[in-house]
């Protein structure tokens, strides 16, 4: 987008409309670069009903960030239907009601300094920005459905953004693929978790294991205090 492009707030209004027939339609869906966080993955794989290794081993590759040691995952596109992603087809998305955060965001994005939002696209390319139909921003993410992926990126954010954890992935012999498991790979995780006892590493006198058993939300909120508590024991010691 051009530098003079409006930086809109939730109380703006933008002119958006996607629908099956329109030239562009599912085009956004091809040759992408999405990266997919912790609840990403965990909603996907449960509405396909396959375990988060086979999730990721099927539709995802993983990437390195040497600076921070982060591993990411990004969603592979099908190399057998021109790089579309996967869940495409000529009705649109097949997971729909589980697509991630960057596809309900679309084609809206954060603008630089986060304090507001711009079109990531010109309309040239996504025609839906032509139409009439308006929505006010706040509507428009109700209608996505982003309030859970909104709060869990923002705690999986308080996990990326932690320094000392950073250095325990550098420090730590296998603390990258740690991290991985736990973030993304939830399924092997609560293995981990039980053949380990790693329940037993936290203060809290309170981790309900039956919840880690059954509760993929509750594994994840785990997860994330487990990986932040290891760091903050480990480093500097
Ligand atoms: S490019 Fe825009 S209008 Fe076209 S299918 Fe994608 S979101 Fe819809
Ligand atoms: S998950 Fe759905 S919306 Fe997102 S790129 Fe794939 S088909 Fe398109």
């Amino acid at each position: 987008m051009n530098k003079t492009t409006k930086v809109l707030g939730l109380e703006d209004t933008f002119h958006f409309s996607c629908h099956p027939g329109i030239d562009c339609f599912s085009q956004c869906c091809q040759d992408v670069n999405i990266l997919l966080t912790p609840f990403d993955i965990l909603r996907m794989k449960n509405h396909l009903s396959i375990s988060s290794t086979e999730f990721l081993e099927t539709y995802t590759k993983r990437l390195f960030a040497p600076e921070t040691s982060f591993p990411a995952v990004q969603f592979r596109m099908n190399e057998e239907s021109g790089k579309r992603c996967y869940f495409v087809d000529d009705q649109g998305c097949k997971i729909y009601q589980h697509r991630p955060w960057p596809c309900r965001m679309y084609p809206l994005d954060y603008s630089v300094d986060g304090e507001g939002f711009i079109p990531m696209v010109e309309s040239s390319r996504c025609l839906g920005l032509k139409d009439d139909r308006t929505w006010q921003l706040r509507d428009w993410f109700e209608d996505q459905g982003l309030q859970p992926y909104n709060e869990w990126n923002r705690r999986f954010a308080e996990v990326t953004e932690d320094e000392k954890l950073a250095s325990w992935r550098k420090e730590y012999p296998g603390g990258v693929d740690i991290f991985y498991l736990a973030c993304y790979d939830l399924d092997r995780f609560r293995e981990q978790v039980f053949k380990e006892k790693l329940y037993e590493m936290l203060d809290q006198p309170s981790v309900d294991q039956d919840a880690l058993k059954t509760d993929d939300l509750a594994l994840l909120d785990f997860a994330f205090t487990w990986l932040q508590t290891v760091a903050e024991r480990e480093v500097g010691k």
